[in-house]
């Protein structure tokens, strides 16, 4: 099966290749234009560019075109248009406007806008997203949009992402041209998203109402083995397995998302994606497509791909790493140290900058994580810990310690790797070890944050990241803009030395997953924000709304409502998991329990009906382990349903919130702790469901 790749790949996209072929060459130049500099665009040319789209997606079988959003729900959304428009005498023709292209008008009130938005003022706009490629899926072209109200408020994840990337970029440039690297006009921030997941039997997954209403296993012993032999993180691939990747690297290809590495993870079932990075905006875009072609290519294999970020209780969930960097448009990654950190003045400046940023906004970078599903995940011994610490590496950590000390960094040199034998071509050791355990540890010319659930759209972790490092660099410029140039290199020794005492606080090389850790955080006054509801108010919090606005990326209604997004998806998330054990408890699990133990109970009546001393003592033990199993898991049932009850009775606010962590997850989770034990007593087969070995061994 041999392909051609590099044909192959984009060949579904609206890219530069086929712009380039397709305009006019002023209108070719005019859209560039606006994609490299973010320059308005004129209706004649959003004219051409329809015209010359329509005529390209038609030829690729298209017939209906659509704008592509993703609004605060966190999945993307899109309604679909035909292309035909009727010329009379009952005919049409294939028609695309430059209006359609750059403007969508979908109601607006059925997406959350956390009280932004009335529903009677339904309308919306989507409006085209030029930086971002259009796309041909399903006979259908995929236009990005913005998504905002009808009084301009974002209701979507791009339009912040897209707000922040500027004011990095402005920032960035500013304090660039300070440090007399004038040539710079544009700074992009770049991101790498690994993406975790599981993948299950599809005939299996839909035997199981708690996979298909919440995502996860709310019921489960664990099986006999889990993750412990270390046998599947990095195994050879099944066959089923690797042809589900090998097609999803061919359909991601093929709409330009540069898939790259793929291999088994850690959890028996559990597989992870990392494509090559690119800039925020399209590496956000194609991450939400990634998860939506897994899902799709999953089915065609008779699969399903689990995206939650717990599914299984005992092994590890899903996370997904997101590689963040900076790039100027001369193409310098601003993040690289180089051989001389030490004398790097640029990369000292943008690092600190990042250092500044995290141990600031520490809680807001929290915050973006949140949600329900990665609570189970954050602190958790397989995840970071829920505080927020920078990982540097001995290198970095003995540069920034001779700058705060006034001492002279000799240069480290690089060590040749000693193999033990002379087959294999010499290569260096990097001058620093990896930890696994940070959240947020520099990898060498990036930095990545593990803290986001696999299922989150990575726009919100980058704004707040994008947002607390234009916030740093412009503090920084205030600092710096009176030196006189050739007093430049001692203020920036000055300003790093200054940031190093004030925010080494948070730099931390450990092991994140200590408890002598989270004493130590404590000590040192970093946030630990253990889960949803205590992180989620931290969002409005003064000096964090003072952010947002000061740098025009969200009012301070919008902020507002995005907490109020936030918490009702909190809310409801457990109440949808809380009604699912409900029915999985009632209907399937109590009467297999009830049916073995009349089997039990026959067989002994039966026995003893025989001959009195046939001995009936092992059966009748079980019969009394499992009627007491019943007992509890009715009694822990009956607690759950009742504080159901007045969890719904309180809304969907931070007090609710509240009371489902501290209420319902424990009466779930007592619930669970009945079941799970009692499943060692069912005989294999009684449950109308598949268990943990089959679910996570049969592909
Ligand atoms: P590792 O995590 O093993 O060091 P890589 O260096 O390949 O592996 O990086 C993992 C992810 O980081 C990939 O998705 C990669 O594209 C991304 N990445 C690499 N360089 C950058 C960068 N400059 N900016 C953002 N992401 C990057
Ligand atoms: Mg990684």
């Amino acid at each position: 099966m041999s392909k051609n790749v590099p044909e192959l790949y984009g060949s579904l996209v609206f890219g530069d290749r086929v712009m380039r072929e397709k305009l006019p060459k002023d209108v070719y130049k005019a859209l560039r234009k606006t994609i490299d500099e973010n320059l308005p665009l004129e209706r004649s040319v959003a004219n051409a560019v329809a015209v010359a789209m329509k005529e390209w997606a038609v030829e690729h079988g298209a017939t209906h075109f659509t704008h592509w959003f993703q609004p605060m729900t966190g999945f993307t959304a899109e309604k679909h248009d035909s292309f035909i428009s009727p010329v009379g005498n009952g005919e049409v023709i294939m028609d695309f406007s430059g209006k359609e292209l750059i403007k969508g008008e979908p109601d607006a009130s059925s997406f959350p806008s956390g009280g932004l938005r009335a529903t009677f003022e339904a309308r919306g706009y989507t409006a085209w997203d030029p930086t971002s490629p259009a796309f041909i899926k399903d006979g259908t072209l995929y236009i990005p949009t913005a998504f905002c109200s009808y009084s301009g408020e974002a209701l979507d994840k791009k339009t912040p992402l897209l707000r922040s990337m500027e004011t990095l970029s402005h920032e960035a440039v500013r304090i660039l041209h300070l440090l007399g690297d004038e040539a710079v006009t544009g700074v992009s921030t770049t991101i790498g998203p690994e993406q975790e997941y599981f993948l299950v039997d599809k005939a299996m997954y839909e035997k199981r109402k708690d996979l298909v209403f919440t995502g996860r296993t709310l019921l489960g012993a664990p099986a006999p083995k889990g993750q412990e032999m270390e046998d599947h993180y990095f195994g050879a691939l099944r066959p089923r397995v690797a042809a589900f990747m090998h097609d999803l690297d061919e359909e991601l290809w093929k709409l330009g998302v540069p898939a790259k590495t793929k291999h088994n993870e850690v959890a028996p079932a559990q597989h992870e994606l990392a494509p090559v990075f690119d800039t925020a905006n399209i590496a956000v875009d194609h991450n939400q497509l990634t998860m939506e072609m897994m899902k799709l290519v999953a089915d065609r294999h008779g699969l399903t791909c689990l995206l939650h970020e717990k599914p299984f209780d005992g092994i590890n969930g899903s996370g997904k790493h997101n590689n963040w960097s900076l790039i100027t448009n001369t193409g310098s990654n601003l993040l690289y140290p180089g051989r001389t950190p030490a004398e790097n003045t640029k990369f000292l400046v943008f690092l600190m900058a990042v250092i500044k940023a995290v141990d600031e906004y520490a809680d807001l970078l929290r915050v973006s994580v949140a949600s329900a599903g990665n609570d189970h995940r954050l602190g958790a011994n397989e995840a970071p810990p829920a505080i927020v610490s920078v990982f540097l590496g001995d290198e970095l950590t003995a540069v920034l310690k001779s700058i705060e000390n006034d001492e002279y960094f000799g240069k480290q040199e690089k060590v040749a790797m000693q193999m033990g034998t002379s087959v294999i071509p010499q290569f260096f050791k990097d001058t620093t070890d990896r930890n696994r355990t940070s959240p947020f540890a520099f990898t060498g010319n990036k930095f990545e944050f593990r803290m986001p659930g696999s299922s989150l759209s990575v726009s919100g972790p980058n704004v707040v990241l994008n947002t607390a490092v234009a916030q740093a660099l412009r503090e920084f410029y205030d600092e710096l803009k009176d030196a006189a140039p050739d007093q430049m290199d001692s203020a920036v020794h000055e300003l790093v030395k200054r940031a190093i005492k004030k925010h080494k606080k948070v730099i931390f090389n450990g092991n994140g997953y200590t408890d002598e850790w989270v004493a130590e955080a404590e000590k040192r006054g970093l946030y630990n924000l253990r889960s949803t509801p205590e992180a989620l108010p931290q969002m409005v919090a003064e000096k964090n709304i003072r952010l947002f606005t000061s740098h025009n990326i969200f009012t301070e209604g919008e902020v507002r409502s995005r907490y109020t997004i936030l918490l009702e998806n909190y809310c409801k998330t457990l109440h949808v998991e809380a009604k699912t054990m409900g029915m999985m408890v009632r209907q399937q699990f109590l009467p297999a329990v009830l049916s073995t133990m009349n089997s039990l109970a026959g067989d002994i009546a039966a026995c003893k009906a025989v001959a009195a001393t046939v001995p009936c003592g092992a059966q009748q033990g079980e019969l009394e382990t499992l009627a007491g199993y019943y007992q509890e898991i009715t009694a822990a049932q009956k607690k759950l349903e009742k504080d159901l009850a007045q969890a719904e009775e309180l809304g969907n606010g931070q007090e609710a919130a509240c009371f489902y962590r501290d209420t319902i997850l424990p009466d779930m989770d007592a619930v669970r702790k009945g079941a799970d034990a009692a499943e060692a007593y069912l005989p294999a087969g009684s449950l109308p469901y598949p268990d943990y070995t089959e679910l996570l061994f049969s592909v």
